[in-house]
């Protein structure tokens, strides 16, 4: 007798409504359409791959089951999975007819054949735009001691995605010292060698408001099977997801998809990966299958070059001074040095003011918080002590050790030429001492200066840098 597919199918439900619960044949069952009946195999459209392997896995017995009771022992079925919207809308016209393919029936038959379902023949893949800033490139992410691991690692992954041992490359550091820039350098790199991948950045805020939308229109489906397509995954400032757990939920499933396929998984962070509180452990424990490698603070001269690119960039020029001025003001946060570049230039066009350090000062001020005008003592000593690599409670002693000898003296020495306090004053911040040992200390402080050349240039040095320095408190 032969049957329609359509019968048989209706047959399959009867029997698996006994079998589930309301709510999971709802789910899983109802959406699914019967296509046709190919001898002993009836073929059955689901709406996406995340559908089809939540069957496998949670239904297979139950179907299988079914299916033979319907269509005999040799009865099997064979999945086609609908391509999502807007891939439907895309190919309707070149391929009206080919919107899915046959594959495996879940009742064990040639289950290691899928690779790729979205790849079907005649179909073009999906474009999406990888929401990439193209200005962040690798050319202007100047390097320095404080990126150079992370910067080299960028560039691997970038030359090989998904081919080298850092997947994921997890990029941490504060705020400000350019993970954003990095992450989207080997997207851009990447778009750049290798047009048809497809490349993806999302801000974890983002990419948590899609989940709720798309937990919202009942699309959760959808919303992974998009995930799944993307080559190359950014996903930025991931400490923002955490303590939220269905999102966890749903990124550790696309993260475990996407690093099975081979694909590359890029992550930022404002910390290391251990250190992420309310992040389920086992997307940390996954974070760690790769590369952490930190963005840290840059030097002086990192800052400066750092500088000097942004002014190419922008087409600005300003004074050395100012920029050095600048740099040794601005020394955690890359963004506040640009900022403050472009806000001197703005002051400057706007009040027709010469850029100059008064002007610089100004601007900074508003950017450095805690600022104090005046050079003080225990600045001096702090700077002096850092030098000499003593502790500053050393300088306030009795201890007699040359090294710490010459530290004292000479930050009481800074401290009656760079600030205006007087030597009683001065000697009190040195434990109590008086104002003739500040005299004596500075004596031996130019004696040393006349003779010794190489003390001489460290002064120097010193003396700028406290000049330089609008002192924090
Ligand atoms: P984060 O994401 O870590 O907060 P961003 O990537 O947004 O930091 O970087 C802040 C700014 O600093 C950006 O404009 C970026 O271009 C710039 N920046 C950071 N590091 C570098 C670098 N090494 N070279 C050039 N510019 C940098
Ligand atoms: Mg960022």
């Amino acid at each position: 007798m032969l049957k329609d597919y359509a019968t048989v199918w209706d047959n399959c439900l009867r029997t698996i409504r006994r079998n589930v619960n309301s709510q999971s044949f709802k789910t899983w069952f109802e959406p699914i359409k019967p296509v046709r009946l190919d001898r002993d195999a009836l073929i059955i459209q689901v709406p996406n791959k995340f559908f089809y392997e939540w069957l496998e896995e949670h239904y297979v017995a139950l179907l299988k089951m079914t299916i033979r009771q319907e269509l005999g022992e040799t009865g099997r079925l064979e999945y086609q999975i609908l391509m999502n919207k807007n891939q439907e809308e895309q190919n309707q016209t070149s391929t009206p007819t080919k919107k899915g393919k046959d594959i495996h029936a879940p009742g064990g038959i040639d289950t290691g054949s899928i690779k790729n379902p979205f790849v079907i023949p005649g179909i073009k893949k999906l474009k999406i735009d990888p929401q990439i800033n193209p200005s962040y490139t690798f050319d202007n992410f100047i390097e320095g001691d404080c990126n150079r691991l992370a910067r080299s690692a960028g560039l691997a992954v970038a030359k090989k995605p998904g081919g080298t041992a850092f997947n994921p490359l997890v990029i941490f550091g504060d705020v400000g010292l350019g993970k954003t820039h990095l992450a989207q350098a080997i997207g851009n790199d990447i778009l750049r060698n290798n047009p048809t991948k497809t490349v993806l950045y999302v801000s974890s805020e983002k990419f948590t408001n899609q989940i709720i939308e798309s937990i919202r229109n009942n699309a959760v489906n959808d919303f992974v099977n998009f995930y799944q397509q993307i080559d190359i995954l950014i996903v930025d400032d991931i400490q923002f997801l955490a303590n939220k757990v269905k999102t966890q939920e749903i990124f550790f499933h696309i993260f475990n998809q996407l690093h099975q396929g081979g694909k590359q998984v890029i992550l930022t962070s404002d910390r290391p990966p251990k250190d992420l509180d309310g992040m389920a452990e086992r997307l940390i424990s996954r974070f760690k299958w790769g590369l952490s490698a930190d963005l840290q603070a840059p030097d002086l001269e990192t800052r400066m070059a750092i500088l000097e690119s942004k002014m190419n960039q922008e087409g600005l020029e300003l004074p050395y001074d100012v920029c050095e001025f600048i740099c040794y003001n601005i020394k955690n946060n890359i963004r506040e040095l640009e900022g403050v570049l472009i806000s001197i230039v703005a002051q400057s066009t706007l009040n027709r003011r010469e850029i100059d350090i008064g002007l610089t000062k100004e601007v900074i001020k508003n950017f450095v918080t805690q600022m104090s005008k005046e050079i003080t003592v225990p600045f001096i000593q702090k700077l002096v002590a850092d030098h000499f690599d003593v502790p500053v409670d050393k300088l306030k002693g009795q201890t007699r050790k040359r090294g710490i000898v010459i530290a004292r003296q000479l930050s009481m020495y800074l401290a009656k030429n760079l600030t205006n306090k007087s030597l009683k004053a001065i000697g009190e911040n040195f434990g109590g001492r008086d104002h003739s040992t500040v005299i004596y200390s500075c004596k031996a402080v130019q004696d040393l200066l006349d003779t010794d050349m190489i003390f001489k240039d460290t002064v120097t040095d010193l003396e700028k840098k406290i000049k330089m320095s609008l002192n924090e408190k």
